[in-house]
């Protein structure tokens, strides 16, 4: 390892990755460094991944798996189908699919060092340097997740609004529809969100997420599921756990010649909790807008994505009336209702769910 680098990453997750391999692409001498020992082990996420992430960065087909609609029962078991023609999510096979991420990056030309935990630097004149190991950086990057050890040693906004994440991953569930996100509303199982059972790639994915510090069960949740999937043949994989920011960008996310993207931002939809479209994304960014800085004497990156990093603001307040946890009654009342079904399309598929006028008409249409 040499000892000085253009962009030193921390985190070897989605948003460094994809960072490190366009970095690397733009001619930068790029260095990530992981805490864990390989890419793609101790996951904490359940991998789907929208289309609109799909669209932007070509994953090998071997890694996915096409879900084609949404299946949402209320509390009661009520379900209801959503679709939206030409939309898909992409359940993923994320230890393979990170993998694949990293030897992208080393393919690129950018150096990854793993069983290495940044635990803090500084600045020097125009650079940052590190003492464990002992580099030198003209830019580094934060993109090492939730609590971010990096935003703590600059002085950054750190995340303070979290769910927690609970998850088992199994092989021999049977009755999973297979070619759609199982959504279950249950404010008692996961106050402020949902649980899940995704049809993954060989697996099925149980979890569930609510309120941090009401840790939520997956036990509970399986039980519930009992009356509608099988799991007598079912053998535990893999349990795995974590947070997710719901609080929206934290500020300041960049500092002089630092920068956060990812997680360690706060780049998570309040509301779906889905941070893996923007880890792809602005890990990009990140890198293009360095590169030009480094390169190029273009602007100062922290300038640049402060205008492009998403404000999540009606996101924000939709996620404060499902931090009220409607009650289950409510949730079995109106599901069935145009308003809410419309609502649900919004939430899944974005503008796309509610194509047509007599879409968005539901909206407001409080009669069955
Ligand atoms: C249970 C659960 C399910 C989820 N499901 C989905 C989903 O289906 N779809 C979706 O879009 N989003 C989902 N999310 C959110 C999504 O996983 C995250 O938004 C995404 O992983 C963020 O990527 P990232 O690269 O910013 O951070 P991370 O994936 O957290 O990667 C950060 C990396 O930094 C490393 N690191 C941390 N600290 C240090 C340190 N001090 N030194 C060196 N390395 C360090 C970590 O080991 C890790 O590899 C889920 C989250 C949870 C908890």
């Amino acid at each position: 390892m040499n000892n000085s680098y253009d962009i030193v990453i921390i985190g070897a997750g989605y948003a460094g990755l994809v960072c490190a391999r366009v970095a690397a692409q733009r001619g930068l001498k790029v260095l990530v460094i992981e805490k864990k020992a390989e890419a793609g082990i101790q996951l904490h996420t359940t991998g789907i991944i929208v289309k609109e992430a799909a669209d932007e960065l070509h994953i090998p087909k071997e890694f996915t798996r096409k879900v084609h609609g949404v299946r949402l029962y209320a509390p009661g078991m009520k379900r209801f189908d959503l679709d939206s023609p030409g939309y898909y999510f992409l359940a993923a096979d994320t230890r393979g699919l990170l993998r694949w991420l990293a030897e992208q990056a080393a393919g690129a030309g950018a150096e990854l060092v793993f069983g290495q935990a940044f635990d803090g630097a500084r600045r020097e004149g125009d650079e940052i340097v590190l003492d464990k190991p002992s580099i030198r950086a003209r830019y580094l990057v934060g993109a090492d997740g939730a609590r971010s050890q990096v935003a703590r040693c600059f002085g950054l906004g750190v995340n303070t609004r979290m769910l927690v994440g609970v998850e088992t991953e199994f092989e021999g569930v049977e009755g999973v529809e297979q070619d759609r996100l199982n959504c279950f509303l249950d404010s008692n199982l996961a106050p402020g969100y949902i649980g899940w059972a995704v049809p993954g790639v060989g697996v099925t994915q149980v979890g569930l997420a609510g309120r941090l510090g009401e840790k939520p069960s997956t036990e509970a949740l399986i039980e519930k599921l009992r009356d509608v999937y099988d799991f007598s043949n079912a053998r535990v994989v893999e349990r795995r756990s974590g947070p997710i920011p719901v609080g929206g960008m934290v500020r300041p996310f960049a500092a002089e010649r630092v920068l956060l993207v990812g997680d360690a931002a706060g780049l998570v939809s309040p509301l779906t909790a889905g941070g893996i479209h923007p880890a792809f994304r602005y890990g990009r960014r990140a890198a293009q807008v360095i590169s030009d800085h480094l390169l190029d004497n273009g602007p100062d990156p922290g300038l640049v994505l402060a205008r492009e990093y998403p404000r999540y603001r009606w996101k924000a307040l939709l996620r404060r009336s499902l931090d009220r946890d409607p009650p289950n009654w409510f949730y079995d009342w109106t599901l069935g209702l145009p308003p809410m079904r419309a609502f649900a399309q919004l939430v899944y598929f974005h503008r796309k769910g509610l194509k047509t006028r007599a879409g968005w008409r539901d909206l407001l249409r409080w009669r069955r």
